[in-house]
């Protein structure tokens, strides 16, 4: 078998979680399996490095900020190096650009264009562990450029893609996909098997477990996922295309992005091409817009209220106080405390009632719904920050997810 062994930060996050770790990729080795390995930063590292970077200057220039983060999964990848060698396995740590990790130049969120692997693969096929860095690779004219939070797992299905693995084992703290975040909800339940589509619909919707573009990718190629713990030798949960033997209950999983923030602009003379005046020169910034809602308001006026990344949330409110006065609206109006809760599973499209469910749990806790949007097999609400924890539970009570729950 040829297999990509990812490990997140916790899983090199001190020296003994690095010999922990050479260990799971020794035995792979052991077993006979061309092995090649991709790790992210030891844990809160990228962190500390935006830190710095951001007590020196309000803005750092995009591209020394990635030349900055980019240094914490080389740390990592030379140190599992290091400990596989003295292990008498031949391991060779790689960055994003040796490896050939070619992007576009979007600092922070660069998206990987192709991967040169001839040379891995040369090396693998001659007995060598490559150990990539995570999460960085190389544009065009040499910049270095990352991938955005928690990119490692995107390489790693990327790298996995390219060197037509068999398999890519994502190995990280918990054990596998639950219902929910089990930090949120202890009785949260282990998912053997998920879909593709279920696991990017959760991911997308802010299950941070895995970053939604490595679901994106591992879709369209075909290439199974198997989530496992580095820290406990007990199956994960494996993510792989729909099929019969998956559960159908009407719900697979709830997530929560608190990463979120609303603008409403009111007042908008209604006239046709009013959403591109609107949207086109948030989507120029390179902002992602999320839940839309357009309603009718006072006799030929119109308004527009939807979400941004809190992060972009300033950058957004700029913009649009100029589009508010070229189309002359009566005002702009932002709320940086709301976060996102979502339901979803394939099951939505067999069974009825979902959203009737979804709302009336949420009336019962006194919880106000600010937006909805749906998608075939999703339903998604806005709510207050504070909200979050008790939608979470009380939605992941109400359709049955907890542990020994309705199985
Ligand atoms: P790594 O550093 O290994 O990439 P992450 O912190 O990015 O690890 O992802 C693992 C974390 O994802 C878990 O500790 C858990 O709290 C969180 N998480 C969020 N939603 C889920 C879910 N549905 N199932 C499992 N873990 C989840
Ligand atoms: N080290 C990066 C981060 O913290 C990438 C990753 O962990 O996947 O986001
Ligand atoms: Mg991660």
């Amino acid at each position: 078998m040829r297999v990509v062994q990812k490990f997140g930060g916790t899983s090199v996050g001190s020296l003994d979680r690095i010999r922990a770790t050479a260990s799971l990729v020794e035995r792979s080795v052991r077993e006979g399996h061309e092995t090649a390995v991709v790790v992210s930063a030891m844990s809160g590292e990228t962190n500390r490095l935006i830190g710095m970077a951001r007590e020196l200057s309000d803005d750092p220039p995009a591209r020394e900020l990635d030349a900055l983060v980019a240094t914490g999964e080389q740390v990592s990848a030379a140190l599992l190096a290091i400990e596989l060698n003295r292990r008498g396995i031949r391991a060779c740590s790689w960055t994003g650009a040796q490896a050939g990790f070619l992007t576009d130049s979007r600092h922070s969120r660069a998206r990987i264009q192709r991967i040169d692997s001839k040379r891995l693969l040369a090396r693998l096929k001659a007995g060598e562990v490559p150990v990539l860095t995570g999460f960085q690779g190389v544009d065009e004219a040499g910049n270095i450029t990352t991938l955005g939070r928690g990119g490692s797992d995107t390489s790693a299905v990327a790298l996995a893609v390219a060197l037509q693995a068999d398999v890519c084992d994502i190995y990280t703290d918990v054990d596998g996909i639950y219902t929910t975040d089990p930090r949120i909800v202890p009785e949260a339940r282990k998912i053997e098997r998920i879909s593709y589509e279920e696991m990017l619909e959760l991911a997308s919707q802010g299950a941070k477990v895995l970053q939604n573009r490595s679901v994106e990718l591992a879709m369209r190629h075909g290439m199974p996922i198997h989530l496992r713990s580095s820290f406990e030798d007990v199956p994960g949960t494996l993510v792989t295309s729909e099929d019969e033997t998956m559960e159908r209950a009407s719900i697979t999983g709830v997530a929560y992005n608190r990463d979120e923030a609303k603008i409403t602009i009111r007042g908008i003379p209604d006239h046709p091409g009013i959403a591109s005046e609107v949207f086109g020169p948030i989507a120029d910034a390179d902002i992602n817009v999320d839940v839309i809602v357009q309603n009718v308001s006072e006799e030929g006026t119109t308004d527009i209220t939807f979400t941004v990344p809190r992060g972009d949330f300033g950058a957004s409110m700029r913009i649009l106080e100029g589009v508010c006065r070229k189309m002359k609206a009566r005002d702009v109006k932002g709320d940086d405390t709301v976060a996102k809760v979502s339901i979803i599973g394939v099951g939505m499209r067999s069974h009825s009632g979902v959203a009737r469910k979804m709302f009336a749990t949420l009336a019962a806790e006194g919880i106000n719904i600010q937006m909805i949007t749906t998608s075939e097999i999703k339903i998604t609400v806005v709510v207050g920050e504070n909200e979050v924890d008790r939608a979470v539970r009380a939605l992941h009570a109400a359709f049955g997810l907890e542990k020994g729950a309705g199985e």
